[in-house]
């Protein structure tokens, strides 16, 4: 299968390194340059997107990642990376840079008090009805005119693609359904 990486600045790697293992990919932690230009695609995980960008930042990632996603190396991110994957954030906290590939405005936190964390099914195009994992999950604003919107959660878009950029709200890795994992390493093999 294809090498695979996990961003490992921070967040939940394990479980997307077992996602990746579970649909035949060959999945290694990413933390430096030289692990990032070995890898035929990344997944940036969940976790808190300010932190995530600040290790970036201080481990020389930042440009590097901006490089090889502007090459068009396939990339999924979930969540925080769904955020780091954004050109734009809505009230971005201070230094909080983002790596973009995806024409979008991204709303962090979005979902609110009440619903700081849920499950619901949201229905992708191209994979079906997932489980959605939302924990204090972003959603996009708004996209421009080369984002496939792939999915909505209650009238808000929580799914996206751009060229061999994807990204959703929700957290795959943490149930049992690779089913987007098995999609992006597709991805990953086509641009191969
Ligand atoms: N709220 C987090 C952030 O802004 C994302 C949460 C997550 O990845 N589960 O980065």
């Amino acid at each position: 299968g294809p090498l695979i990486g996990v961003l490992a600045l921070q967040g939940d790697v394990r479980e997307h390194l077992a996602a990746l293992t579970a649909v035949g990919a060959v999945p290694t932690s990413v933390r430096r340059p030289d692990e990032l230009a070995a890898v035929d695609g990344l997944v940036i995980p969940g976790g808190e997107s300010t932190t995530m960008s600040k290790l970036a930042v201080l481990f020389g990632m930042l440009e590097p990642l901006r490089e090889r996603v502007r090459a068009g190396m396939p990339v999924y991110g979930t969540c925080a990376g769904l955020i780091l994957l954004a050109e734009k954030i809505l009230d971005p906290r201070s230094g909080q840079e983002t790596v973009g590939g995806i024409d979008m405005i991204v709303r962090r936190n979005a979902f609110g008090r009440q619903n700081e964390s849920f499950e619901a099914a949201v229905d992708v195009a191209g994979v079906g009805p997932v489980d959605g994992v939302f924990i204090r999950a972003p959603w996009v604003e708004s996209v421009g005119a080369e984002v496939r919107v792939l999915a909505e959660h209650g009238g808000h878009v929580v799914a996206v693609r751009q060229g061999n950029a994807l990204a959703t709200a929700f957290h795959p890795e943490l149930t049992g359904d690779h089913r987007l994992h098995g999609f992006f390493t597709e991805m990953v093999r086509s641009a191969g």
